[in-house]
């Protein structure tokens, strides 16, 4: 690397393990931002000499990553941003921290995948799905597809591993040279019943999904999720054991190996290696206080209120909901989601903008609990599994409430 890189790579190092030591968090965000201001040009320094693939899309990617660089380790060690800093500073931080590896799987911001690829000149781009999130800030889902495929474009080398149950993916990925598609369902469709193509309505039958006035349809995939398992292109079927629950997290996997397949690593290789992963960044982790055996979901935009209804038990479930900066400040997307699962089952609700959600539950005829603390809503239910499924900043308070105790 050049001198300027060196020193700028060894400050945003140095800065991430002083902001660590100070317990503000993983210091990555700070780290790579230091190192971008001193050399702009850090992140396609650090990548440089690297086979790297880029996670993007609106759900699910974190744990893609955490999933797909499992799988590329059968090969060598592999830098990633493993705790959800999916900006370039997050980027530049963790191939700074990583060191000289082969490797690397970095998740990406869908608004930043553009930049991303540009700086990182990756082997293989995944593109999970796309939905609405984040409603006063993000995109409508149909210029991100757009803009994906803009991108792609530019970069007609890079083989691209997409997704064939999400039109707006396809649509986004159709240009490309080199292309591989999976299917893993796709239970949110809310945002792909119009052509992005030609505007004409989109229909769906079983698996398949087509559009009515253009040649716009589903893809063959390559790699399908079958009950517990991914059959492979060869057509071998591969059992997927993880600790992670959920239809939805069978497809993060299949989609891990589909990624790792670009790098030459082989199914049969690759599986036993993604049951080693478990919580990610608090996701999915189990705490047992006040004999409550509890899990915490995490779930952000109304795609992932439906995974994670499907994920979690038939039991005493709390809700939790915050409207900060990182959540984006706009709550009327619980207009968007379906309770109805919820029926039935004890419902708790608590966050700064619980009394949203209460309004919702109430149209949504759910009755509900409101408690304020979340030691509160441990002494309301039975011992036995309580099920927490909360958006980001409200997850991060009850992760925080929870360490204090722990
Ligand atoms: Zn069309």
């Amino acid at each position: 690397m050049p001198l300027r890189a060196k020193v700028a790579s060894s400050v945003s190092r140095t800065a991430a393990a002083l902001s660590r030591a100070a317990g503000r968090g993983d210091g990555s965000v700070i780290g790579g931002w230091l190192g971008l201001k001193i050399d702009p040009e850090l992140l396609a320094h650090l990548a440089a000499g690297r086979t790297i693939a880029l996670v993007s899309g609106t759900n699910g990617k974190t744990t893609t990553t955490r999933l797909a660089a499992a799988a590329v380790g059968v090969l060598g060690p592999v830098a990633t941003n493993s705790f959800g800093a999916n900006m370039p500073t997050g980027h530049t931080s963790a191939l700074a921290k990583a060191g000289h590896t082969p490797y690397a799987v970095l998740e990406v911001d869908e608004h930043y995948l553009a930049q991303v690829l540009d700086a990182t000149e990756p082997r293989v781009v995944a593109l999970l799905n796309l939905s609405r999130d984040q409603l006063d800030r993000a995109k409508e889902v149909a210029m991100m597809a757009q803009g994906w495929q803009t991108t792609l474009a530019k970069h007609p080398d890079v083989h691209v591993v997409a997704n064939a149950d999400d039109p707006m993916v396809v649509w986004a990925a159709i240009g490309s040279a080199h292309t591989t598609w999976f299917s893993a369902g796709q239970r949110w469709h809310d945002d792909s019943w119009v052509c992005p193509e030609c505007g004409s309505p989109i229909e769906r039958a079983e698996d398949q999904w087509w559009c009515t006035g253009c040649t716009l349809r589903r893809p063959q995939p390559h790699w399908v999720v079958e009950d517990d398992g991914v059959v492979d292109p060869t057509g071998a079927w591969h059992k997927i054991v993880l600790q992670l629950p959920g239809r939805v997290n069978i497809g993060n996997a299949a989609t891990a190996l589909a990624v790792a397949a670009q790098f030459g690593v082989r199914p049969t290789d690759a599986v036993s290696r993604l049951g080693g992963v478990a919580s990610i960044a608090g996701r999915y982790a189990q705490v047992v206080r006040d004999g409550r055996g509890i899990r915490l979901l995490l779930a952000k935009n109304p795609a992932s209120w439906l995974e994670a209804f499907d994920m979690a038990d038939h039991a005493p479930t709390l809700l939790s909901i915050n409207a900060r900066d990182p959540d984006g400040l706009d709550t009327s997307w619980l207009f968007d989601v379906d309770f109805a699962p919820l029926r039935g089952r004890q419902v708790l609700i608590t966050g700064d903008r619980a009394y949203d959600l209460a309004v919702r539950l109430d149209i949504n005829d759910v009755p509900f609990q409101h408690v304020r603390t979340f030691s509160q809503a441990i002494a309301a239910v039975p011992p036995g599994r309580l099920e927490v499924i909360a958006n980001y900043t409200a997850f991060q308070d009850i992760r925080a409430e929870l360490d204090r105790v722990n």
